[in-house]
């Protein structure tokens, strides 16, 4: 069987690494929204809260539901609201204020230049103002940056424009509210947070997507993906392997099967620019959907244990390859 390990140490030099580039482990929400990019949702969920972090940020309510017990506070992105104490909605559009029931805590979300979600910067006021109408309980303001792992100027006007709204809604009454706009590039990209949490992704994931001179902070990746051998054949110099046929043999070459494909949320890539994995196998042939081959007769190999050198080659980004792991790969802790 194909399957993932979770690094734990790693992991919790990475919360540790952030926590002290931020100041603090308090200031954590872990998201874990997408199985916890790929990594297992509740695993991930359960090693967090043992490292001691207090507060989730998750896709949906069934994901909340998953490991509600665990967090304190658990901010729930979008999709069904169904109210809760421990459960804090974003309000991703003025339509969803007067779709939510009453009494929900709730955090408004400004655009401030994504455009993706969020309730649009001269919107605010009537956001407000509907929130109260439709007697919803807001905890927490927040946004989101388009471009913090780019390295221009862009995320400073967000968050200038965004430092406009805080002011704005402080000046509307609610002065104790919670504010955030921070993700994993920004946070390790800024000099000092001065907000109450920041939303940690991909970093505490093991990877820092920032380049010169911001990558300076390095993390380790937590997650390993092995494939088990299935059957080995000797293919003469000349023979074909694979659907298509593309690969032809240089020589005799003892090639093995793995447990692993498309199927399994491995990418299929482009076989003509094989994948190579870090001990230097690369794929042979076209990756069927729950098989691969190989040149090797080991029962057990490690497919991937760095997803931001095999997004490289895949020509993604390492939230895709995680994030595309099928929940049926068994994940354990080591
Ligand atoms: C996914 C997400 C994050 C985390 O982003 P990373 O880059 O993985 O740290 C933070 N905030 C919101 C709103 C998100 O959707």
């Amino acid at each position: 069987m194909a399957f993932i390990t979770i690094n734990r140490e790693n992991f919790y030099y990475n919360l540790h690494q952030i926590a002290q580039k931020i100041g603090s482990k308090e200031k954590i929400a872990i998201v874990l929204k997408d199985n916890a990019y790929g990594h297992g949702l509740e695993l991930m969920a359960k090693l967090a809260s043992e490292f001691g972090i207090k507060e989730a940020v998750v896709r949906n309510y069934s994901e909340a539901m998953r490991i509600g017990l665990l967090f304190e506070r658990v901010l729930i992105l979008s999709g069904e609201v169904i109210e809760s104490d421990k459960f804090t909605y974003a309000i991703n559009s003025l339509d969803d204020i007067s779709h939510i029931p009453k009494g929900t805590k709730v955090e408004l979300k400004v655009d401030t230049g994504m455009h993706r979600n969020g309730i649009g910067v001269d919107e605010v006021d009537e956001a407000l103002e509907q929130i109260g109408v439709y007697r919803l309980e807001l905890v927490g303001l927040m946004t989101h940056y388009r471009s913090a792992d780019e390295l221009t100027s862009e995320l400073f006007w967000q968050k200038r424009r965004f430092e406009e709204i805080k002011q704005r809604v402080r000046e509307r009454g609610y002065s104790d509210i919670r504010m955030h706009s921070c993700n994993s590039s920004a946070s390790l990209r800024l000099d000092s947070i001065d907000e109450d949490i920041v939303r940690i992704g991909i970093s505490a994931y093991g990877y820092n997507e920032l380049s010169y001179p911001f990558d300076t902070i390095r993390l380790k990746p937590i997650l390993t993906l092995y494939a088990s051998r299935v059957s080995t054949r000797v293919v003469k110099r000349g023979e074909r392997v694979g659907y298509g046929g593309g690969f032809v043999a240089p020589k005799d070459m003892t090639i093995s099967t793995y447990d692993l494909g498309y199927g399994d949320g491995w990418c299929r890539g482009d076989s003509s620019r094989p994948y190579t994995t870090s001990e230097g196998l690369s794929i042979i042939g076209r990756v069927s959907m729950d098989l691969i081959s190989l040149e090797s007769s080991d029962d057990t190999i490690v497919i991937m244990d760095n997803a931001q050198e095999a997004s490289r080659q895949f020509r993604t980004i390492s939230y895709e390859v995680l994030t595309a792991l099928s929940v049926e790969i068994g994940r354990e802790v080591i």
